[in-house]
């Protein structure tokens, strides 16, 4: 176990690097500084790059066996210092305790599973003329760009493949969520050799020098659609390879046949868990005009046993809002509905006195389907409830979005389930459950939520280039 003080240094070329400016850290439950954290300029960038490429020499040659002991033993550090870990994720994100331990445990796993898989070269041709065959190559080095949300998790779901296929990776974690992430390369330094694994924190430009460096090969990005379309513009220069898990606006469908009562809590956290700060978040509500009371009814009734408050107390199940430009984003929301006179069924009122950044939940009841609570994604806990009578004119609204990460449907029928789920244009549509994810299972975004994916096979895949060898077999005057 390392002792968890309040100092943070980057890591880089496996050793502890500082910057000549630091960052501060909020601990969104208090709105209070709790850490500072290096602002890397372009010189620590290139140095973490300079040693990733040395480090690349070696590390693409070494065995798999090698590089899967390397990921493993990442997973068994995570999971020795899982309490503080997770005790460090609650000051910095907000997340309460349960939400923590799905994090930081599920990155443990993710290591392991993802240790286990490998890519099996292709023998396309193999005769006695000739000898073809296609194998898969790491690209070299790989920039890890993080959001806020799911800081350690969403690092893993990138090193972990970048390091299997044979790549090195830098990791910039958001600004507003750098700690765990620091910590992880500070507990890592002898986890994996020199350079392959490295962390480096700054703002927002330091993402930006990084979609633009020469010396990397590839950019997994994870974050807003927005940003997403800046990092492609910016690694054209260099046609870098991407991977782009963007924004989504999540539709959920309720079937008629529905229990309100039974289905109110699946329906509640399929929206709202780590206060609706979920790319999968249900984002829009359909459901069937004959239960559309009953639901509503049962979704304020369960919202109200909900407790919001800080993450660091036992019983609390949702947490403040991560960060001061989002919250003020979800007033701005707030306000919106207000403006346009669309209908509170809960919430809405946010004590302005109140010390960190909390955003009690709220449900807007049956807003125009072209307003921006409907049409935009909020990232935060307002969610609005649609009525839908045909079958037909809900998928055609479900799928009315330049999003398209995930969808959900819900209902006794699975046949109906079935038939309207087949029909929504999104990289993952969860039936009769939803957020089921796993290191096997292929996670991406339609549309304008990205594209690439992440996990699986698949995901592994493009951390690869194609390297097609032929060889001809008979001697001839050459
Ligand atoms: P963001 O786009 O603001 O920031 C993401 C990361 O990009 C941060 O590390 C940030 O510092 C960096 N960055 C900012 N500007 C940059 C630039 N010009 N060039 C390079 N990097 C830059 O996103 P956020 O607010 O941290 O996260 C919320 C968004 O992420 C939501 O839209 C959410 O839906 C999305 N998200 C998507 C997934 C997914 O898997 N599809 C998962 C989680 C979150």
């Amino acid at each position: 176990m390392t002792d968890f003080n309040a100092k943070y240094s980057m890591t880089i070329a496996g050793r502890e690097a500082g910057a000549k400016g630091t960052l501060p850290v909020f601990n969104p439950a208090t709105g209070k500084i709790i850490a500072q954290v290096p602002d890397a300029d372009e010189l620590q960038l290139n140095e973490a790059v300079a040693a990733a490429r040395t480090a690349f020499a070696t590390w693409r040659l070494a065995p798999l066996a090698e590089r899967a002991a390397g990921l493993n033993r990442i997973g068994e550090i995570i999971e020795l210092n899982a309490p503080a870990l997770m005790s460090l994720l609650t000051q910095e994100q907000g997340k309460p305790r349960a939400g923590a331990e799905w994090e930081i445990m599920g990155s443990a796993i993710w290591c392991r599973e993802i240790a286990k898989q490998s890519l099996v070269e292709e023998v396309v041709e193999d005769s006695t003329e000739r000898r073809v065959v296609t194998r898969f190559s790491p690209l070299g080095v790989v920039g890890g760009i993080i959001p806020w949300n799911f800081p350690i998790l969403l690092a893993i779901w990138k090193i972990a493949p970048a390091l299997m296929t044979g790549n090195c990776i830098i990791v910039k974690p958001s600004p507003f969520t750098p700690l765990c992430t620091l910590k992880l390369g500070e507990l890592c330094r002898d986890a994996v050799p020199p350079g392959v694994f490295s962390v480096i924190t700054g703002g927002d430009e330091l993402g930006q020098w990084m979609t633009a460096h020469n010396g990397i090969d590839k950019i997994a990005f994870t974050g807003s659609t927005e940003t997403g379309k800046h990092v492609m513009r910016s690694a054209a220069g260099t046609l870098k390879r991407l991977t782009l898990e963007l924004g989504g606006n999540d539709p959920a469908i309720v079937l008629p046949d529905v229990d309100a009562k039974s289905i109110a809590p699946q329906l509640f956290w399929a929206a709202f868990q780590n206060s609706a700060q979920f790319c999968n978040s249900t984002k829009r509500l359909y459901v069937h005009e004959s239960v559309y009371d009953e639901v509503l009814g049962e979704l304020v009734a369960f919202a109200k046993t909900v407790k919001v408050g800080d993450g660091a107390q036992p019983d609390t199940q949702l947490g403040p809002i991560q960060n001061l430009p989002q919250y003020n984003k979800v007033l701005e929301y707030i306000d919106d509905c207000r403006r346009n006179g669309h209908r509170f069924a809960l919430g809405g009122d946010v004590d302005p006195r109140a010390t960190g950044w909390f955003v009690p939940v709220t449900l807007i009841d049956n807003p125009p389907e072209d307003s921006r609570i409907v049409t935009e994604e909020p990232f935060g806990p307002i969610l609005p409830l649609l009525k839908w009578r045909d079958e037909d004119d809900v998928i055609a609204r479900a799928n009315d979005t330049p999003y398209g990460l995930g969808a959900s449907v819900w209902g006794k029928d699975l046949t109906a389930v079935e038939r309207i789920g087949s029909q929504l244009d999104a990289g993952t549509v969860w039936l009769n459950e939803i957020h089921q994810y796993s290191p096997h299972q292929a996670f991406g975004g339609h549309k304008q939520s990205g594209f690439g994916c992440e996990n699986s096979l698949h995901g592994l895949m493009e951390y690869t280039n194609w390297h097609t060898i032929t060889l001809k077999k008979k001697a001839q005057a050459l």
